[in-house]
């Protein structure tokens, strides 16, 4: 991790928290181009320990990631508000290292089940 880390310490633990999760308790990740819940569009969801990821929201690498990084924080912290999860995705987001965004955007380029866009 020595070249990977950050050096600070907090948001160090939190991206190893956030790859446990994605590792070992997320089952699959989703890349479609539209995420709805309830009729209302969104970047992403996570659902019954599945992580969706609409491609038509989030169009470059950098903000599949981040949401990527979003959703795994409600997983982890699923008594925060969708306002605190917000504020710790932009405050680490703002503080992980390029290497830390790179393994996030080889998540979901490498695990991920595509979906059949839906009708
Ligand atoms: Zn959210």
């Amino acid at each position: 991790m020595k070249n990977i880390a950050t050096g600070d310490k907090l948001v160090d633990w939190f991206f190893k928290k956030v790859i446990e999760a994605l590792n070992e308790d997320i089952d699959e990740i989703h890349l479609q181009e539209r995420v709805q819940d309830d009729g209302v569009d969104l970047c992403g969801l996570l659902k019954d320990d599945e992580i969706y990821l609409s491609t038509s929201r989030n169009q470059s690498p950098d903000a599949l990631a981040k949401v990527l990084l979003h959703e795994a924080l409600h997983f982890l912290f699923d008594d925060l508000s969708e306002e605190e999860v917000l504020f710790l995705e932009d405050t680490l987001w703002a503080k992980l290292s390029d290497q830390q965004k790179e393994i996030l955007k080889f998540y979901i380029t490498n695990l991920v089940t595509k979906s059949p866009a839906p009708n």
